[in-house]
């Protein structure tokens, strides 16, 4: 931290009153800020970005001032109370960060509206500040906008007054200026009360129907009145507005009181909706609110402690959801997206561990990781919850806010507050965790007749083993296994008296409940083997998960996993089913499309899909299990991957009946309904025809259906087409370039065409999203496809230049690492899984 130069330092700003005029038909916007607070010298900076400044007064006398890259610098006569005013010009843009305007359609005609993103460091670009988490301070909301009738302005705060065009907000409560918001245009929403009187709304633009907003109204009040619960403090607000805006760059954004979402993650049609589309608007929805508290009534002292953010936020989503809505098995979710994504970049070496220094500021986006500060610190937090119990960390819960409210906070301070709820040093033993990256692989084996418990870090690809330690929670089913391996190794006890004692096979890592993975020796994996049917669900699943690292790991043959997946293939858990898809995806990587290995792979997935597809069909039925409505996706999935005949005209059948209305086929099998008609009977007039929709669709949940289908077309000229109109806002949204390019870089027949595409328009596509620092998400897809060794060497000599750029650095490095293992894992290991899945019978 200290290497961090933080302009909070000399100067804390304890009121900003800001004033704007913004013209989206000139697309300028001017500025006024006035800063009140104290300086301790007599050289101040301020933060800015592209901003002109005309002019500053200090107490109201004109002074003169040198702006220096990022910085504002003005010389103050004395220290102590300071009132700073800057006139400053900077230009309206569409690239989806700071104050920036957005284009839609609505009848035909388009529109447009202004929303804001400032998180980490982009509200430099809308005011000059102290833009650093560490300085709270209030703000003093006025707009004046190129106002029309039927338009409306939103922002953190409620509208206190408009006088002559200008609206003006009620003061906000001390905050971050990465947390400062507003929006207009023509919005409209519908409010409802908590039960403690938040006012609580749901806003989009009036292209939507009240209908869409009704689902997110529902889950925002009880989220809001589940957490006042729950952290037992109340919410700090007014009012609590969830607003859908029609380019968003993030999923969500937590803005205090008016918190920012994709349209996806907020709107849902009302007839016609799955159960998965629900879950993720839903989990969104309160990942969002969780962060009301934990982010910015506490915020961290610094970017280095984001994940007391999010690492929160992302367990918090989850305790919430099961809470509301028990039936869903929310925690599944969690099981079968947010723990895979930490394992499998968490294996490769040089990826960062949670909590982490920032050398450089401009490398803060890279800190956003969703498969690190989210998805593994949220599991470092759920082994948290575990090991505590949910009583003592709400209690301790509590004890934090009651001790930072309105303030900042470090890690120190939450393990401190849990470790007076709990009297156990919980943070000791996280420090393991947070600081170091990758994660234990913890062997059993059996030697000289003892059980022997033995941990090492776990690595995909090449790596230099630098011993690191882990305490980890052992959680085994053996009494005899003690609660925390710290050591590299223990001696049990005599395992035949260990196994006499108890009913099953040994099991470490119970409920998947922390961030390790286990490696059984012979002698205990056939023991496992020969109970297997009697295992839990979860155990089963964690199997696959294991075994499956452990292949691409070069630790397992292909010969242990394949019968494993054979064994499970009629369980009716969707658990289990989640886990055998990405066993089968790991396999496709040793399969090259068109060849033999080819036909034998698709035999296989046809093999493990085919009866339970039968059994379950084509629509739900009235009643069915939770397990089964969100078993039909993949297994049809599966099916078509497996030229199941059957399936591939039942489903060719579906989209014939619902031609000229693709929108009505039920949400639960659209998407595979889609794919198997682009993949089994796509033309030229199909793909005109799904491109024609894609423009039309009014919901974002079918617009995605309809672009994860026509990126899986194996036409050249259809996809030439498409890699075409990305570069046309007018169709496909900068927001969206992200998933269509994903699609379309993991299609086979496509990855030429889209590579070369990706490096044509590399400087284009970094203006649209909002610079380099959001480019790291199209390396990563980039690298997660790639698995040959000319592709690697694409990658090097495109991507080697760009590891001068610091936010850039890390991604490169460890994309790089990751292609590197793939190449060679799949040069070694080709023939052998090709073998063992010639052998699966
Ligand atoms: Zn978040």
């Amino acid at each position: 931290m200290a290497v961090v130069k933080q302009l909070a330092d000399v100067f804390q700003p304890e009121n900003y009153n800001l004033y704007f005029e913004i013209d989206r038909e000139t697309k300028t916007i001017v500025g006024r800020t006035i800063i009140t607070g104290e300086v301790s010298t007599t050289d101040v900076k301020l933060h800015q970005n592209k901003l002109h400044v005309k002019s500053v007064f200090v107490n109201d006398i004109a002074t003169l001032f040198l702006v220096v890259d990022d910085e504002i610098r003005i010389t103050v006569p004395a220290v102590g109370k300071v009132r700073l005013t800057i006139d400053y010009e900077t230009v309206l843009t569409d690239d989806m960060v700071g104050i920036y305007s957005a284009v839609y359609q609505d009848g035909g005609e388009t529109k447009r509206v202004v929303g804001t993103h400032f998180e980490p460091a982009f509200a430099r670009q809308a005011f000059p500040a102290i833009d650093e988490p560490g300085d709270k301070a209030t703000f003093e909301l006025a707009i004046k906008y190129d106002e029309r009738p039927g338009e409306m302005i939103l922002a953190n705060m409620p509208e206190q007054q408009v006088v002559a065009g200008v609206h003006y907000f009620a003061k906000t409560a001390p905050m971050a200026t990465y947390l400062l918001a507003f929006a207009f245009g023509e919005f409209y929403g519908i409010t409802t009360q908590t039960a403690t009187g938040v006012e609580v709304g749901v806003f989009a633009t009036t292209a939507h129907a009240t209908a869409e907003m009704t689902f997110a109204l529902d889950i925002a009040k009880r989220s809001i009145e589940f957490y006042e619960d729950y952290y037992q403090t109340a919410y700090p607000l007014p009012k609590s507005w969830q607003l859908a805006l029609p380019n968003f760059s993030a999923g969500a954004m937590e803005n205090w009181g008016l918190v920012m979402y994709r349209e996806a993650f907020l709107l849902l049609d009302p007839d016609n909706s799955s159960l998965t589309e629900k879950q993720s608007v839903a989990t969104v929805i309160a990942h969002e609110l969780a962060h009301q508290w934990f982010g910015d009534l506490v915020t961290m002292q610094w970017w280095d402690d984001l994940w007391l953010n999010e690492s929160f936020a992302n367990m918090m989503q989850y305790v919430a959801i099961d809470a509301l809505e028990p039936d869903w098995h929310i925690w599944q979710l969690f099981l079968t997206d947010d723990v895979p994504l930490a394992l499998n970049r968490d294996a490769i070496d040089g990826v960062q561990p949670i909590h982490v220094t920032v050398a450089d500021p401009t490398a803060l986006n890279a800190l956003f990781d969703d498969a690190i500060v989210y998805a593994k610190g949220s599991r470092m937090l759920v082994m948290v919850r575990m090991l505590l119990g949910d009583a003592v960390l709400r209690n301790g819960l509590k004890i934090y806010f009651a001790q930072h409210a309105y303030r900042n906070a470090i890690g120190d301070d939450l393990w401190a507050a849990l470790a007076s709820s709990s009297g156990i040093a919980i943070g000791e033993l996280m420090a393991t965790w947070l600081n170091q990256p990758g994660y234990p692989l913890v062997t059993a084996s059996v030697e000289a007749g003892d059980l022997i418990l033995s941990q090492q870090q776990f690595f995909i690809g090449d790596h230099n083993n630098d011993k690191r330690l882990w305490q980890i929670p052992l959680h085994s089913n053996y009494a005899a296994v003690p609660e925390l391996l710290t050591e590299q190794r223990i001696v049990v006890g005599d395992y035949a008296q260990l196994r006499r004692e108890n009913q099953g096979p040994l099991l470490v890592n119970m409920e998947n409940g922390a961030h390790f993975i286990v490696a059984y020796d012979t002698t205990l994996w056939d023991d496992i083997q020969q109970h297997l049917q009697t295992l839990r669900v979860v155990d089963k699943a964690q199997l696959l998960q294991d075994q499956r690292l452990l292949l691409a790991a070069q630790l397992v043959p292909a010969q242990r996993v394949v019968p494993l997946l054979l064994a499970l293939s009629d369980d009716k858990h969707s658990l289990i089913k989640h886990a055998m898809n990405q066993v089968v995806a790991t396999l496709r990587m040793f399969v090259a499309e068109g060849t033999v290995a080819d036909k034998r792979f698709r035999r296989l997935v046809n093999q493990l899909s085919a009866s339970e597809v039968t059994r379950l069909g084509l629509s739900s039925r009235d009643g069915e299990t939770f397990d089964d409505s969100t078993s039909r996706p993949i297994m049809l999935e599966a099916a078509v991957t497996g030229e199941n005949d059957a399936t591939i005209v039942a489903l060719h059948r579906v989209f014939v009946a619902n031609n000229k209305h693709l929108d009505n086929i039920s949400s639960d099998i659209r998407r595979v309904v889609l794919v198997n008609e682009v993949l089994n009977f796509g033309d030229t007039s199909l793909f005109d025809y799904l491109m024609a929709e894609y423009m039309k669709a009014r919901d974002a949940n079918y617009r995605a259906d309809i672009s994860a289908a026509v990126a899986r077309s194996r036409d050249l000229t259809a996809i030439a087409q498409v890699l075409r109109t990305l570069k046309n806002g007018a169709v496909i949204k900068p927001q969206d370039l992200r998933s269509w390019y994903g699609d379309l870089i993991a299609n086979e027949a496509a990855e030429q065409a889209t590579w070369d595409w990706l490096r044509e328009n590399w400087q284009w596509l970094s203006e649209t999203v909002g610079g380099e620092a959001k480019m790291n998400r199209y390396i990563r897809l980039t690298a997660q496809t790639f698995k040959t060794r000319k592709r690697l060497i694409e990658f090097q000599s495109f991507f080697e230049p760009k590891r001068v750029v610091p936010v850039l650095q890390r991604e490169i490095q460890v994309d790089e690492m990751m292609i590197k293992g793939r190449v060679s894992l799949v040069d070694t290991s080709r023939q052998l899984v090709n073998d063992a899945i010639a052998d699966a019978r």
